[in-house]
């Protein structure tokens, strides 16, 4: 067998799961900052570094060998909200969940994501419906409701976390990891039509942007029509919507279809049931109420990703990860799966 071989990147990974900077990390390690960007460009570290590192960085250096698959930065939505260390820390985290996946994912379904790249960026377009109906097609969801999203993506492959990292407030985010992509849920929203809604944008990224377009406003409005279009099929929901603003029709489809009032407003717009001044109108009285901030009518519990929780629950048992899994990002992932 081949000696393993140092993967530069994998120090970038561990720094990152860290939040810290190169200079941060050089000052903990006792080296210089210039030596830490030379590992990560490629230059192999001396055994000593190796352990230094491993050290301060509280995992096994079995971690550096590791053959890293790799993806873009990540869809993100908001890049102003959130810092670029918290996100970079998330990311991390959610590429740590990946290599588990890969290294352990026992009876995780095998990923069968339908690939239906957006021929263009216009916000207007078609396809983002056109692909939210092949994939309920594919994924042969019957009409109504869909009883769990967060099952679905992972029924059909797709990793699911909701992290909780000390107090970083990160969006729902995804990675889209050829072999097997993450989706990121925020764990601060404690709601579950919000959760759902996160779940099928993000499914829209990987659906319709892949690894070929992110970071780009459009993208994000794409995907937010992919969502409507998923939770809400216009055919079906078209002739539920009532065509005055009714607030107690709306609680009961807010109750049938596990989605916002803002969501069922906006849908009641785009599909042209209520007109722009009505919606107008009614997202002002919401305003009023406070509901833009905490809405009537709660859905209980958010779904959970469960098939995912039991990855890693039981990948931290598992022998092929003991050699490299850090200890430190164990309690950081367990601890997101515990709710
Ligand atoms: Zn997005």
């Amino acid at each position: 067998m081949a000696s393993p071989t140092f993967q530069p990147n994998r120090v970038r990974l561990a720094r990152e799961l860290r939040g810290w900077t190169q200079g941060h990390l050089a000052g903990k390690a006792g080296l210089s900052a210039a030596a830490i960007s030379q590992f990560e460009a490629g230059s192999t570290p001396t055994e000593a570094n190796l352990d230094k590192l491993g050290e301060v960085l509280d995992l096994p250096i079995g971690f550096f060998f590791v053959p890293v698959t790799d993806t873009h930065e990540g869809f993100f939505r908001s890049l102003r909200r959130t810092s670029v260390a918290d996100r970079r820390r998330a990311r991390a985290h959610a590429h740590l969940a990946h290599d588990l996946a890969e290294a352990a994912a026992g009876d995780f379904p095998s990923v069968d994501i339908p690939d239906l790249p957006a021929p263009d960026l216009d916000p207007k377009s078609e396809w983002p419906t056109k692909a939210a109906q092949a994939v309920r097609r594919q994924w042969a969801i019957g009409p109504g409701p869909i009883p769990d999203v967060i099952a679905s993506l992972e029924d059909h492959g797709i990793l699911v976390l909701r992290l909780v990292l000390d107090s970083i407030d990160v969006d729902a985010f995804s990675l889209p990891f050829d072999d097997r992509p993450v989706v990121v849920l925020s764990s601060d929203k404690n709601d579950r039509a919000r959760s759902r809604f996160d779940a099928a944008h993000e499914l829209g990224h990987l659906v319709m942007h892949g690894s070929q377009v992110w970071g780009v406003k459009e993208v994000e409005q794409q995907a937010h029509a992919f969502a409507a279009e998923f939770l809400m099929p216009a055919a079906e929901i078209k002739s539920e919507l009532p065509h005055k603003v009714d607030w107690s029709d709306l609680f009961a489809l807010k109750v049938r279809w596990q989605v916002s009032l803002a969501a069922l407003l906006m849908r009641a717009k785009t599909l042209e049931v209520i007109s722009p001044n009505e919606y107008l109108s009614a997202v002002k009285y919401s305003s009023a109420r406070g509901w833009r901030r905490l809405e009537p009518v709660q859905l209980g519990p958010p779904e959970q990703p469960s098939r995912t929780q039991q990855l890693v629950s039981s990948a931290a048992a598992h022998r092929a990860t003991r050699d490299w899994f850090p200890q430190g990002a164990w309690r950081d992932l367990l601890a997101s799966t515990e709710s």
